[in-house]
């Protein structure tokens, strides 16, 4: 394709705020636009298709949420909310109705960058591809082969038991994807178990030691205290 330029949405209602975005992500040569509300921005998320939407919670006509909550009816465009709310439970509300990632004013240009990239990549060439399911996983010296169930550091085999594969194959599908405590569970324990919390602590704990992550490094996997995990993105395969 010769023009691949992704289409980034920004609703946000700050002017200050949204002068700012639009110049950082016209400086990366994304196609800009942005809608000051929430009716606003919800038609041209469907009269623009982007690719990616940067969501402010705190909109004139109605709460963000309300926004990924009709957005998700229409389609799963990846959704970034940027909040001066913060929360967990605002974390975890935005997140479990669908939000792909959530970051708090004021923010760092360059983490909104490489989670604007991380959320692009997780969604993209296009909706069929993304939804095969790739058969390796590689993030600097972590590899994973999902169809073997292997998982290496640095070339050496590291074992694992079948609860902890699980859970690191979850977070490296969902790479670049902020995974809620509870979607987490629901995903390798089926529906709400009142212990899982605690089970994928455990067992979080066992996976990070065994990776040969120290606690509070955020090698391959982000803990956002109270809210979840997300696994740092996979290797970038040329993107823009
Ligand atoms: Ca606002």
């Amino acid at each position: 394709m010769s023009n691949n330029k992704y289409r980034i949405l920004a609703v946000e209602d700050d002017r200050s705020v949204s002068s700012l975005l639009h110049a950082m992500l016209d400086a990366q040569h994304y196609e800009t636009l942005m809608a000051e509300t929430c009716a606003q921005g919800l038609m041209m998320l469907s009269s623009h298709v982007p690719d990616l939407v940067i969501l402010d919670l705190g909109l004139p006509d109605r709460d963000g949420l309300e926004f990924i909550r009709a957005a998700r009816q229409k389609n799963a465009v990846p959704i970034l909310v940027l909040s001066a709310r913060s929360t967990e439970r605002d974390k975890v509300t935005a997140l479990d109705l669908g939000a792909n990632d959530y970051i708090t004013k004021p923010f760092s240009t360059a983490e909104l960058l490489a989670r604007i990239r991380a959320a692009l990549r997780y969604s993209r060439p296009g909706a069929e591809q993304s939804k095969l399911p790739e058969s390796r996983f590689q993030l600097h010296d972590l590899a994973i082969e999902y169809e073997s169930r292997t998982v290496t550091v640095a070339s050496q085999p590291i074992h694992l038991t079948q609860t902890e594969f699980n859970i690191l194959a979850l977070l490296a599908q969902h790479a670049g994807k902020l995974l809620t405590y509870a979607a987490m569970n629901e995903a390798i324990w089926g529906a709400a178990d009142p212990g899982g919390n605690k089970k994928l602590q455990v067992n979080m704990a066992n996976l990070r030691r065994k990776l040969g992550i120290r606690p509070g490094d955020n090698r391959y996997i982000v803990n956002e205290l109270g809210v979840g995990y997300r696994m740092q993105q996979g290797e970038d395969d040329k993107a823009e």
